[in-house]
């Protein structure tokens, strides 16, 4: 079946051509291209090698940022295309997510012009990866509390340490690295091949199967003094780097949920029980219509969120609530679209399944759920209920 997407409020009208013209392109690339292989490699629990260069030829790497080879994409074309990858799969989202706002950024907005030219082209084209460590085995929540230090050492540096549950680990040519420099945190790029660099995959998710999520160990790890993103001070600048990924989880999370509503509706339609199409029943058209209605408000905080973005006015509490409120109704939706599937909607021939799966991460990573509701509980009251 063609997808079908989600747009009950006309909000087509509210884009402009250009940002209409990104969404078809990566629409078609994504039907024409990735839906084929994604139950495979979800299922072997492989990431597509090829993917990285082929997203770096249609210029969906680094696509909101500007100069080095990037796209230079507003906010709102940018998140267009966050929705169509993660319509897919939010493994094929959380790659380009890591590599653009996580990696690609902290470069350019914190890294010497050497190290611009050195890693932004590349990456833009697919051709170095990068992955982004700030979370440790005991230290998720409140990376604050990080145990991964960096010693000055004549020229350079020492770092020790670790970091757990890395995006593209395990394939990166480059990590940033966040560490502890005399008591204040700050980024570092690491090679691969540096001595006293190791990776190791995390085997055995039920979820992200199709994205490659690693440990990184450094013992003894000796790096240049060049290795150091000059412009990185304290933990504001990874903050500031998961406020830009977030702004596109928002609009991802969006893409699984449409997806899976997509599948839903057409499945009801279809599937006969008693005397007619299970759609025609009241329970179910409730069920389909609270996917519509919480799809439709992700719509427009998403729209609104990248509005605000383009004009400089976004603030990061804004992307809380977008990124909590788009995640939960995604996750509800996928839950949903998998009870009105049946026992079909328990195999990987259909979507649902899957992006469930998947949406359980995305709920985890990049503020859990309930520390963007204490983020936001702190913004209205004036209270703080964490540190
Ligand atoms: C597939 C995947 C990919 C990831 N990719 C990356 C990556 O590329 N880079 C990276 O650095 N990290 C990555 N992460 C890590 C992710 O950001 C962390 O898992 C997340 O921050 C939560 O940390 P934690 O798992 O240690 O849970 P914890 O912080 O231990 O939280 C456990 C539970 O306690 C709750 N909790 C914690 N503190 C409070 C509080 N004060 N009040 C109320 N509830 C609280 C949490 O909400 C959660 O429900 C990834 C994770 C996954 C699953």
């Amino acid at each position: 079946m063609p997808y079908r997407a989600v747009d009950y409020l006309a909000l087509d009208d509210q884009l402009t051509d250009d940002e209409r013209l990104v969404r078809d392109t990566f629409r078609r690339f994504v039907d024409e291209e990735l839906m084929p292989i994604v139950a495979g490699h979800f299922r072997a629990g492989t990431f597509p090698p090829w993917l990285p260069r082929r997203l770096g030829e249609l210029g969906a790497l680094g696509a909101h940022l500007k100069g080095c080879g990037c796209a230079g994409l507003g906010p709102v074309a940018y998140g267009l295309l966050m929705q169509e990858l993660e319509r897919c799969d939010s493994g094929f989202r959380s790659f380009a997510s890591v590599q653009g706002s996580l990696v690609m950024y902290p470069i350019w907005a914190f890294g010497s012009e050497a190290q611009k030219e050195r890693w932004l082209p590349r990456m833009a084209r697919g051709e170095a990866i990068g992955c982004f460590g700030l979370t440790e085995p005991d230290f998720g929540s409140n990376p604050s509390g990080m145990r991964t230090t960096a010693v000055r050492d004549g020229r350079g540096f020492v770092l020790n340490g670790g970091k757990r549950w890395i995006t593209s680990g395990g394939i990166a040519d480059v990590a940033i690295v966040w560490a502890k420099v005399d008591g204040e945190i700050r980024g570092f790029l690491v090679e691969r091949g540096t001595p006293g660099y190791s990776t190791r995959d995390i085997e055995g998710k039920f979820s992200l199967r199709a994205s490659v999520t690693s440990e990184l160990v450094f013992e003894e790890c000796r790096l240049p003094e060049d290795a150091l993103l000059p412009g990185t001070k304290g933990l504001r600048s990874p903050l500031q780097c998961l406020g830009e990924a977030r702004f596109g989880i928002s609009w991802g999370a969006l893409g699984a949920a449409m997806a899976c509503y997509d599948e839903a509706l057409s499945y009801c339609k279809e599937r006969v029980q008693f005397s007619r199409p299970i759609a025609g029943y009241q329970l179910v058209q409730d069920k389909l219509v609270g996917m519509l209605e919480d799809i439709t408000c992700g719509q427009l905080i998403a729209l609104r969120l990248g509005r605000l973005k383009e004009q400089g006015k976004l603030r990061p509490q804004q992307v809380s609530l977008a990124k909590r409120h788009n995640v939960r109704i995604a996750l509800a939706v996928a839950r949903t679209a998998r009870e009105l599937l049946g026992a079909n909607g328990v195999t990987d021939e259909y979507q649902c399944g899957r992006h469930l799966c998947n949406l359980e991460s995305v709920y985890t990573y990049e503020g859990t759920d309930h520390i963007h509701t204490l983020v936001l509980g702190q913004d209205i009251t004036g209270i703080g209920a964490f540190e």
